[in-house]
């Protein structure tokens, strides 16, 4: 874990318009610098809309903000007759070094199939964006199967055709936590993160497993955030709700301190 650096990955979904988002970051950086923040310590990555990323790479990269910028979906194909959407050769060449794969809300209202999730995680590659890999169970899956099988399954089917030594994170977001303010625990995370530490590890081999980061996701706040990296598996968090406050934000940000 030591050699794994954190991730705490801002996931905004359908919030901020471009003028909001170059307002946000600013504020972020500044409120991170006011209270010392130590850079380099953790890996901050923010995951505006489409429509925003152009101005936030001007802003990151004119005022040399440390912070990674991502997107929150990518075409699986390169280019062509795919009306409305976004390929990873457009993404990649403003500066976008993450991209979220298989969110549930795509899965769920885009009928993203784990087929999809693994092509996509291909076209991510392919252009050098590192897919953030995103697996949980709902609340049916976790009482008819408890929660690490479906999860597993997901990761499992994600990673089909992918090489050794690809760059990916993961992270665990069990449906039933992500915007419900009800948390997993830090040990029901560490449980399944362990598993799907297990599956890379089976995947792609016992390098990249313990390189990989594996994020933790669903209602987690500022109250909460020291709880979940306390465990060995956790690596960090994808952040929905709490990535829309700077002061939130921050605080998780800065969870160590
Ligand atoms: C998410 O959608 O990725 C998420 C974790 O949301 P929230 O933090 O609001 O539960």
């Amino acid at each position: 874990k030591t050699t794994r650096i954190p991730l705490i990955a801002g996931n905004w979904k359908m919030n901020l318009d471009h003028l909001q988002a170059v307002a946000f970051v600013q504020k972020l950086h500044w409120t991170l610098k006011d209270a010392k923040h130590e850079e380099g310590s953790v890996e901050v990555a923010v995951f505006p809309p489409f429509t925003d990323i152009r101005s936030v790479q001007t802003l990151i990269d004119a005022d040399k903000i440390p912070f990674a910028l991502g997107a929150q979906d990518l075409s699986a194909h390169d280019s062509g007759a795919y009306t409305g959407e976004v390929s990873g050769a457009f993404l990649s060449k403003l500066d976008v070094g993450y991209v979220i794969i298989g969110h549930s809300e795509r899965r769920e209202y885009h009928a993203e199939t784990d087929e999809v999730v693994a092509s996509k995680v291909s076209a991510a590659l392919k252009h050098g964006i590192v897919p953030v890999i995103c697996v949980g169970e709902t609340a049916e899956d976790l009482e008819k199967h408890g929660a690490s099988a479906v999860p597993a399954g997901q990761l499992e089917a994600a990673l089909d055709g992918v090489s050794a030594d690809a760059d990916i994170v993961v992270a665990y977001e069990p449906v039933w936590a992500i915007g419900s303010g009800q948390a997993a625990t830090p040990q029901q995370a560490q449980d399944v993160c362990a598993v799907l530490r297990e599956v890379v590890a089976k995947a792609l081999g016992a390098d990249a497993a313990a390189r990989t980061r594996i994020l933790y996701g669903g209602s987690v706040k500022a109250a909460n955030i020291a709880g979940f990296m306390r465990e060995p598996d956790v690596d960090g968090a994808l952040v929905g709700g709490a990535s829309l406050v700077v002061d939130d934000f921050a605080a998780i940000i800065r969870f160590q301190k």
